[in-house]
């Protein structure tokens, strides 16, 4: 299908490749043994400006979008999607800064974060607080001319790995989630330390760590945005993030694709590669036009996004769910249809599998999503009416 990009997001999409097939391909299978961080890989990442694509010039970024970093996620998420959540997570972390951080915020670490030399981290989870982000329990109160924090979040994404968190803590308990408020802690702030690191059933490269904050005292300047507006600017950063879980998922959907049509072809049983069998032939055509669908709705979300619109929550939603939900599928049918060898760590659909179910969960789950678009499609049936 022709989405008419730019000639710099075909660049930007095919050098994404390139380093996916280059670098993270020969170290896939090893990364999701060992569970270990890819820093070398992030460090490629950085060197080909892959973490500078969505950012404002100013900051030293390439002026990108939304659809821009989709892009590249896509692409990592072809070959594997931890090294590809570990990418966007940095974005993510990053979000809040860029849309609603002072200018001297964006000047001190924005910079760092375009040129891949410092990861961002986006902290809102709590183990009481999940889909019910709004009963959190982390605390900010002012005191010794900042805030002071102290809780404990669960989850999240780069934690240990980055240097910049954005986390979400009560300035005032009384409001519950109209009393929160957003932060930058840098990793060394005394007071900061991680807690049980995670061990997942996919994306196992990617770490996923507990943040301890014991009084940990952040400067007063590190507050991002307005005091009580945490929430709200949460809110408003998830819906710009999640056409990048889309873009994961189609990225993965692809990769599974591509195995499957290979195996299919080169898979001798009754004396015929198995792709020559209708029901396997129909299975491969479902898979290939979900795969696209869930592309052109993502692409087109995140051009809503980069157009400049105000209001895209259900537009967004939709493109997680939708593209997350084909991936589950599509990634079991890969295995299904690669048999006994599917089902085999020498195979990546193995791997793949594993990491798809991950999409339908985090950044919201499908269920709670799901309740969303359908509050906007109530609010949109009185104006229609
Ligand atoms: C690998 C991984 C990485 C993550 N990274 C981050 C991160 O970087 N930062 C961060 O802040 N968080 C992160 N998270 C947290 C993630 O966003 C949450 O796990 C997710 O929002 C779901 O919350 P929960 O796990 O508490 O599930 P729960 O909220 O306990 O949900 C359990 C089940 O109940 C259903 N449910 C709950 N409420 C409703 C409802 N009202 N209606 C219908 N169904 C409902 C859910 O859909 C789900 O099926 C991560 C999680 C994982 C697993």
């Amino acid at each position: 299908m022709e989405y008419f990009l730019t000639e710099q997001q075909k660049t930007i999409k095919s050098l994404a490749r390139r380093i996916a097939e280059e670098k993270i391909l020969p170290m896939r299978a090893t990364l999701d043994e060992t569970e270990e961080f890819p820093w070398d890989i992030v460090r490629d990442l950085a060197d080909a400006d892959m973490f500078r694509v969505f950012l404002p010039e100013e900051y030293e970024g390439l002026g990108g979008g939304c659809l821009d970093l989709c892009l590249v996620i896509e692409e990592l998420s072809r070959i594997c999607s931890a090294v590809a959540v570990t990418y966007a997570t940095s974005a993510l972390g990053s979000l809040p800064l860029l849309e609603y951080g002072s200018e001297d915020q964006k000047q001190k670490y924005l910079p760092d974060i375009a040129s891949g030399k410092k990861l961002a981290a986006f902290a809102l989870t709590e183990a009481t607080a999940g889909s019910d982000a709004g009963a959190i329990k982390t605390t900010a109160d002012r005191g010794n001319g900042g805030y002071v924090l102290n809780g404990t979040k669960q989850y999240i994404t780069n934690g240990g790995e980055a240097e910049i968190y954005t986390v979400i803590a009560l300035t005032n308990k009384e409001k519950g989630a109209r009393g929160a408020s957003a932060f930058l802690v840098e990793k060394d702030t005394p007071g900061f330390s991680f807690g049980k690191k995670e061990k997942k059933m996919g994306i196992r490269a990617s770490a996923t760590r507990e943040l301890v904050f014991r009084n940990c005292l952040v400067p007063e300047e590190n507050m991002i945005g307005k005091e009580g507006m945490g929430f709200i600017m949460t809110m408003r950063i998830l819906d710009r993030s999640r056409p990048g879980i889309g873009a994961q998922a189609v990225g993965l959907g692809q990769g599974a694709l591509e195995v499957a049509v290979d195996y299919a072809q080169q898979r001798i049983q009754f004396g015929h590669p198995i792709i020559a069998l209708p029901v396997v032939q129909n299975t491969l055509a479902n898979m290939a036009t979900e795969v696209e669908a869930a592309r052109a709705l993502v692409y087109a979300v995140a051009r809503t996004i980069d157009s400049g619109a105000k209001r895209f929550t259900e537009e967004s939603a939709m493109a997680k769910v939708f593209a997350s939900d084909m991936v589950m599928r599509v990634a079991t049918d890969a295995v299904q249809i690669c048999g006994g060898a599917g089902y085999m760590r020498d195979y990546p659909v193995e791997k793949m599998m594993r990491d798809a179910k991950i999409m339908q969960i985090y950044e919201g789950t499908n269920e709670v999503l799901k309740m969303a678009i359908a509050i906007e499609l109530r609010k949109r049936k009185a104006a229609w009416e």
